[in-house]
């Protein structure tokens, strides 16, 4: 392809909401061969909502939710905003009461008061995260989490984790003072176009694979709502780069489609990394393409257009 038609593209998927960084990108994208999506917020809406909430202790529905939303309340992982929301309508019916800056960061306003003091926080990618509340270490998050920390899940706890998972939900396990005291299941419903895609790609010879830090009952869940057959569950955000790698051994063009910071370096390992514009700043760097609509369509119009820009000169 000339110049004027590298630019004549770029300026097509601009008016479309695709921004490419540069011509070599374009020109790989005519030959993915496998696109990779990570599934929370890329497939998913990644709007999180709290769906279940068991108690497994002594504690109170409301203490326990006080509990874990003050551990939350300093992360900002999608699952943290839903179950802070959640808490905090439990105690108030009164969504509003946590509001939103221009930034999306939680503002506490009239209702900060409710929140216990977290201190020593840690967010612990892929798994969940750490703090001291009331000077007892609270860890909340997914197995692996509570496994490597040598807290006991019990068989209760365990059955009820299972029963979310089966439901295509994350069920997030809290642990006060080293003991399982709750589970909640989040939900995060597939984007509407999420199927159509992923059987478009297929249709023009492309493999869509998933790809995500969510536990394997979970992914396959979702997996088979979108259609997606090739999953790969619990694998850490370093490890998504890896399972890139594997891909592009047999020297096949590999996208990735990622929107978190656990992505970026995945983004990174691809031969091309599409990056939804509403997704970190982080992922939007690492990455050649933006998809400024957040529409996982935009995944085929960024082949099309490659496709039909180089077709020309094969
Ligand atoms: P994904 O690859 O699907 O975007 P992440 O790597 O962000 O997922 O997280 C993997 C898993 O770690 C989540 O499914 C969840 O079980 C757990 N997790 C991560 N962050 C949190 C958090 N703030 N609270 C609870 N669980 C979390
Ligand atoms: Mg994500």
């Amino acid at each position: 392809a000339t110049p004027t038609a590298i630019m004549v593209a770029t300026g097509v998927g601009a008016n479309n909401g695709v921004l490419i960084k540069g011509g070599d990108s374009l020109e790989r994208a005519q030959k993915i061969k496998y696109v990779l999506f990570d599934k929370t917020g890329t497939l998913t809406q990644g709007k999180a909502t709290v769906t279940d909430a068991k108690v497994f202790s002594a504690m109170s529905r409301g203490d326990f939710l006080t509990l874990v939303a003050s551990a939350e309340a300093s992360s900002e992982h999608p699952i943290s905003k839903a179950i802070v929301d959640y808490a905090q309508h439990f105690h108030f019916f009164d969504g509003d009461s946590v509001a939103n800056d221009t930034k999306g960061h939680r503002k506490q306003s009239k209702y900060s008061g409710w929140l216990l003091d977290a201190v020593d926080f840690s967010a612990l990618p892929g798994r969940g995260l750490e703090c001291f509340i009331n000077g007892k270490r609270v860890l909340v998050g997914n197995r692996k989490l509570l496994t490597e920390n040598g807290i006991e899940i019990p068989s209760e706890a365990e059955n009820f984790l299972v029963e979310l998972e089966e439901n295509a939900k994350t069920g997030v396990l809290v642990a006060n003072d080293d003991v399982v005291v709750g589970i909640l299941g989040v939900a995060d419903p597939l984007k509407r176009e999420a199927a159509v895609v992923v059987e478009g790609l297929t249709k023009m010879g492309v493999t869509p694979v998933m790809v995500t830090g969510d536990n394997w009952r979970t992914a396959q869940a979702v997996a088979k709502e979108v259609g997606i057959q090739d999953v790969r569950a619990e694998v850490m955000p370093a490890g998504k780069a890896d399972v890139i790698r594997s891909f592009q051994q047999d020297g096949s063009i590999v996208a990735m489609v990622g929107d978190g910071i656990n992505d970026s370096p995945a983004l990174a390992a691809a031969d091309v990394g599409m990056a939804i514009g509403a997704g970190t700043d982080i992922a939007i760097e690492a990455a050649e393409y933006v998809l400024m609509r957040n529409n996982l369509e935009d995944v085929i119009t960024a082949i099309d257009l490659s496709r039909k820009t180089f077709s020309r000169i094969r």
